[in-house]
């Protein structure tokens, strides 16, 4: 009993390091594909990178059979997977993407801080150069800033579309007739 507790809150612990090697190395590297349609604005309420979260229940799902089929204790760490995927699916798609009629926005101590990190993430367009890949383990937003800033040569410009990522950018975003050839 103490030992399933333990493997299941190790796994729930570790779930953040692979969640946040996943999102830096595959979701902005070779998986870009499915994870795009995180990162853009879209119709509808499902995105093509909900199939990440199908393809980790999937796995969750086939370690809870094999534990309760003779694998022991496989089954706990199945039971860790789950418990990060409501964690995330409760604060990521609630909270800070609003995908649940949540009107909550957090103001104060680890949640907001928590917010803030994951919308350092989302304040690049595009797959490169951004920030915050972890999720509950959220860095505070002064460090976050630093990192953009050193990532793009200074700090982030905001234009009519939305966030441009260099000066150049910005420039180009504002003036586009004056960025063509
Ligand atoms: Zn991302
Ligand atoms: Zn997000």
């Amino acid at each position: 009993m103490l030992v399933d507790t333990l493997i299941f809150l190790t796994t729930l612990t570790l779930m953040e390091g692979f969640a946040w090697w996943a999102h830096k190395y595959v979701m902005h590297g070779w998986g870009w594909g499915w994870h795009r349609s995180h990162h853009e604005p879209h119709a509808g309420w499902f995105e093509k990178n909900d199939l990440y979260a199908l393809v980790f229940a999937g796995v969750a799902i086939l370690l809870i059979w094999l534990g309760t089929n003779g694998m022991h204790p496989l089954e706990w760490v199945g039971a860790g997977m789950t418990g990060y995927g409501l964690l995330y699916f409760l604060v990521h798609d609630g909270l800070v993407h609003k995908r649940w009629p949540l009107r909550h926005v957090p103001r104060r101590g680890y949640l907001k801080r928590l917010y803030q990190a994951h919308r350092m993430h989302h304040a690049v367009d595009g797959k490169e150069r951004c920030v915050s890949f972890g999720f509950l383990y959220a860095p505070s937003a002064e460090q976050l800033k630093r990192e953009l800033r050193d990532l793009h040569g200074g700090p982030l410009r905001r234009t009519n579309e939305g966030v441009a990522t260099t000066a150049q950018d910005a420039a180009a975003r504002s003036h586009p007739e004056r960025s063509k050839p």
